[in-house]
């Protein structure tokens, strides 16, 4: 079973233009995807239907065998984390602490799990010492760090990334590529859009080309890496 099936999804917004145009795809377990493309391309578009944040008007999208909809998104939404592009469409609570325990409280989890959970998840990013403070005065990089941490928390299986080195200094850029590879090794499936040509051929070993909502090529990192 892959971990994700899109099929022949159709994405309209109220402009009537279809960011997303008969579009098939399936992503293996385990896979770390890169999904490419120009500005406009369809990609934020594509990641906001895989934990049902966006139902497509045609076609369907299923995780792990089950089918999203819009009765079904809610939980699916703990095996499928999504990271938005910019931390402050994520990050709103008081303290850091209560930002990262939010997903887990509405997970229903126990106090001694989000506690433990969400330790967990701030040490893997490096913020647990910034527990404390207040979302609003951390650095671009360290709040993106957070909502990362958020998602973490939920025990995701899948992880969706939009543009995550977006903004990023090469420092935390290499921070951020670290933690991706480690999630891989404990096992997660993990997409993510970029820009960037040369990191999805660094670290990527699927790649997925969109232009205005169509998918050109599907298929192996090597597509990208020259013959030898
Ligand atoms: P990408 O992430 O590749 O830059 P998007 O998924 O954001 O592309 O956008 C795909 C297309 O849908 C673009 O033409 C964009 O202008 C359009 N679009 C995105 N969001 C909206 C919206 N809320 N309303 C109308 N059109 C939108
Ligand atoms: P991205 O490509 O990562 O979605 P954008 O800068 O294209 O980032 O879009 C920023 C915001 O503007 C998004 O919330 C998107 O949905 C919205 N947006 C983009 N294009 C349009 C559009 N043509 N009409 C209305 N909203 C749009």
């Amino acid at each position: 079973m892959n971990a994700i099936e899109i099929k022949n999804v159709t994405y309209r917004y109220q402009n009537n233009m279809d960011a997303l145009k008969d579009l098939t795809l399936r992503i293996p377990h385990g896979a770390k995807v890169a999904i490419l493309g120009p500005n406009g391309a369809g990609k934020s578009t594509l990641l906001h239907h895989l934990n049902g944040l966006k139902i497509p008007n045609e076609g369907s999208v299923s995780i792990m065998g089950n089918p999203l909809t819009k009765k079904t998104a809610l939980s699916i939404r703990k095996h499928v984390g999504l990271v938005f592009q910019d931390p402050d469409d994520q990050v709103f609570s008081e303290t850091v602490w209560e930002d990262v325990a939010f997903g887990p409280r509405n997970l229903a989890m126990t106090e001694e799990e989000i506690e433990e959970v969400c330790g967990a998840a701030l040490g893997n990013v490096g913020m647990l010492e910034h527990k404390d403070r207040a979302p609003y005065h951390l650095s671009y990089g360290q709040k993106k760090r957070v909502a990362i941490a958020g998602i973490l928390a939920m025990g995701p299986e899948i992880v969706i990334l939009d543009e995550p080195m977006g903004f990023l200094d090469p420092a935390g850029q290499d921070d951020i590529a670290g933690l991706l590879q480690g999630w891989n090794y404990m096992g997660k499936t993990i997409l993510l859009s970029t820009h960037d040509v040369n990191f999805a051929a660094s670290w990527a070993d699927m790649v997925v080309l969109l232009k205005n909502g169509e998918l050109l090529v599907a298929g192996n990192v090597d597509l990208l890496v020259e013959e030898k």
